[in-house]
């Protein structure tokens, strides 16, 4: 049998992002939308295996497409819950992550600026994700549309932020910009430290 995706167990409880993110959000958001993604990219891998068991034709593009799209969203997913974590609990940047940020954004305040407002310009659903260029050894910002739309192949995610309604309406409404403000609360960065060393050597 093929290995395939399985849904990550969040790494806190469902309460312990309060008051940023409610238990309630947090609960639908981790098993209903994530286990959606994870459910949706095994369905397509499985109706692609049953299609060569077949030998029969299937809509390729489609298919593909459903399939990036889902991995996207199982991928990113995966990144974002160890990526937050409850107000107090998450560190700070590292001297070197600091620096590398300062080198690149002039000031870490404007990297916070610049990755705020590349999440409150998504159009529609999508992310905010800080990546790390390893053929430039810069830290670049991206900003995805969807799960999949606009990814820079190859670039490590240190860190992402989902900005799809789901991910804030329960509480925030149609107000994005107060839980980006929140997002800043629940940064966990010794989680994003550990991907930049990771990454950097
Ligand atoms: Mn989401």
């Amino acid at each position: 049998m093929a290995k395939t995706y399985e849904l990550p167990k969040l790494p806190y409880a469902y309460n312990a992002l309060e008051p940023y993110i409610s238990e309630q959000l947090l609960k639908i958001h981790h098993d209903k939308h994530h286990a959606g993604y994870v459910k949706g990219a095994n369905a397509v891998l499985e109706k692609l295996e049953k299609a060569r068991k077949d030998k029969k034709e299937i809509d390729q593009k489609a298919a593909l497409k459903e399939l990036s799209y889902h991995i996207g969203g199982y991928l990113l997913h995966s990144l974002f819950w160890p990526n937050l974590a409850p107000e107090g609990k998450g560190g700070a940047p590292s001297k070197e992550l600091q620096k590398a940020l300062e080198k690149e954004f002039g000031s870490f305040d404007r990297f916070k600026e610049e990755f705020t407002k590349a999440a409150a310009s998504v159009e529609g659903s999508g992310w905010a994700a800080l990546t790390f260029c390893r053929k430039t050894n810069r830290p670049i910002i991206m900003q995805i549309e969807k799960h999949n739309v606009n990814i820079y192949p190859m670039f490590t995610i240190l860190m992402v932020l989902d900005v799809w309604e789901h991910a804030y309406y329960l509480d925030y409404k149609n107000e994005r910009g107060k839980f980006l403000d929140a997002f800043w609360n629940i940064v966990n960065w010794e989680e994003v430290n550990d991907r930049f060393k990771t990454t950097c050597g």
